[in-house]
């Protein structure tokens, strides 16, 4: 009492309580209250088959997050204090992937499964670059330095679907009470340790609605410029999770009041710093949140064609005043920005492969005479195109009744078609009149191009294909 009092006077803190770390809070089916039916049955089946062979083994992170949020994990991670090697023989297909973190991939059909052996706290003596980022760690601990060396506090528990039991190590459950997003440890040091946490924690705090506890978040603005660091395939990858998480818009927006969207992350330069694309890119994002939250599945080239179409298109006008016929114009202007952000974005290469059809199909959505609509309908990225061609008329890039006319095309059946080759053909003639097209083009079948539905606000005609 007297201590206390001589402590008050002098201004000397009072200890708080310190948590065991090594002592999980563990928690019963009663008092987390996790729907058991949404575990899927290959995580039931990979922590059984590890427990069989007398190795311990839980649902992890995310997943464990998800299920006490009382949503459908969409991906399950298991962690074991089995090597990578023990696991792998104990499943049929299980392979071994990653350098700078081992896991071993287990697989049931098209199901992965990712499975961790637990890792040791010797985060601070692993090999690290002139900055402090983690290179490489393979060095395997007890289960709690493994919930010490994950990121947030709500990430960091532990699921057994044979006891239904959650261990918790550093009050996640609490914290998801509070929807409080926490990093575990000292921020700085976390951040520096692997600066896309940065990323990670805006992703979090905008996909579940949590807030981000002050310590947490203070360092974000001035530990920002660490992401340069990271690898740009590492960072693009955690980019693809975040606009692919469902809740895009809303990422992009807490990047901006957190300040990591200027400057640091080139493709968010590319998606936030655009007024003119910014309604196509709203809308782009906006369908892809409704896709990702209907369960649909989203082409990262479609996404990534939507981000980069207005330079396309600033590109294609300019390539067409300087007298390129349309579509070399639009070849050229596909070129130069898929060569200027393949490198910067870490594009893979499949991915701007889809980028280029999807925009080089285009122009021939003006194509409505003839054979050319049926021919495009085989194209085996039809559909990317279309939907496309469905978001430049929805933010007003071009008419909406040429989206109109396709949707009309493509559900219509045979004779449905014909009569709408007739009326495409019919339409243009007026137009026509209206607005000359800017010259003659070489194949004009009657009527084809002109048409004021084939004229775009941005682009100028783009009929007259060649
Ligand atoms: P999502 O639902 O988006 O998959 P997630 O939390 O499962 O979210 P993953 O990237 O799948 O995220 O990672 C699985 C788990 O691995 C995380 O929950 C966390 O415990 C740990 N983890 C992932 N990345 C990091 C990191 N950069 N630093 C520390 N721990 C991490
Ligand atoms: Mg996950």
């Amino acid at each position: 009492m007297i201590k206390k009092f001589i402590r008050k006077m002098l201004g000397v803190k009072e200890k708080q309580p310190v948590r065991d770390l090594t002592e999980p809070i563990i928690l019963g089916a009663a008092e987390h209250g996790i729907d058991s039916k949404l575990l899927s049955s290959n995580a039931i089946r990979v922590t059984q088959t590890l427990q069989e062979a007398g190795f311990k083994a839980f649902v992890v992170g995310g997943a464990v997050r998800d299920l006490l949020l009382s949503v459908k994990p969409k991906d399950f991670d298991i962690a074991t204090d089995a090597t990578p090697e023990q696991v792998k023989r104990l499943f049929r297909r299980a392979f071994i992937i990653g350098k700078r973190f081992q896991i071993v991939h287990v697989m049931f059909g098209s199901d992965l499964l990712e499975v961790t052996t637990f890792r040791g706290a010797g985060e601070s003596s692993a090999p690290k670059d002139e900055h402090g980022r983690v290179l490489r760690d393979n060095n395997f601990g007890p289960q709690h330095e493994d919930a010490m060396r994950r990121d947030f506090t709500i990430n960091a528990m532990y699921y057994d679907p044979a006891t239904q039991v959650v261990l918790d190590y550093h009050g996640g459950i609490a914290d998801i009470r509070d929807k409080t997003l926490r990093i575990i440890g000292q921020p700085e040091a976390r951040y520096r340790e692997d600066p896309v946490r940065l990323l990670r924690v805006v992703r979090f705090a905008a996909r579940l609605g949590f807030t981000i506890e002050p310590h947490t978040r203070e360092p974000i603005p001035v530990m920002a410029p660490l992401i340069n660091n990271v690898p740009a395939a590492r960072v693009f990858d955690e980019m693809l999770k975040l606009l692919m998480s469902g809740h895009a818009l809303a990422c992009l927006q807490q990047l901006r009041k957190e300040g990591l969207h200027h400057g640091l992350l080139p493709l968010l330069d590319v998606v936030l710093e655009q007024p003119i694309g910014m309604k196509f890119v709203t809308l782009a994002l906006e369908s892809t949140d409704n896709r990702v939250k209907a369960g649909k599945g989203v082409s990262p080239g479609f996404l990534f064609a939507s981000l980069l179409w207005h330079q396309v298109v600033e590109k294609w006008t300019a390539y067409r005043a300087a007298g390129e016929s349309p579509i070399p114009a639009l070849h050229l202007a596909a070129d130069d920005v898929l060569d200027s952000q393949t490198e910067k974005l870490a594009l893979q290469r499949k991915i701007g492969s889809d980028m280029r059809d999807i925009w080089s199909m285009q122009p021939r959505f003006e194509r409505r005479n003839g054979k050319a609509p049926y021919k495009l309908l085989e194209h085996p990225r039809f559909r990317a195109g279309y939907d496309f061609l469905l978001l430049r008329c929805e933010s007003g890039e071009i008419e909406m009744e040429i989206g109109e006319w396709w949707t009309a095309f493509y559900e219509g059946d045979a004779v449905e078609r014909e009569t709408l080759l007739t009326t495409a053909v019919a339409a243009p003639a007026g137009a026509k009149r209206k607005r000359p097209p800017r010259r003659a083009p070489r194949n004009r079948a009657s009527g084809e191009g002109g048409d004021t539905a084939t004229t775009t606000s941005t682009t100028g005609s783009t009929s007259g294909d060649e």
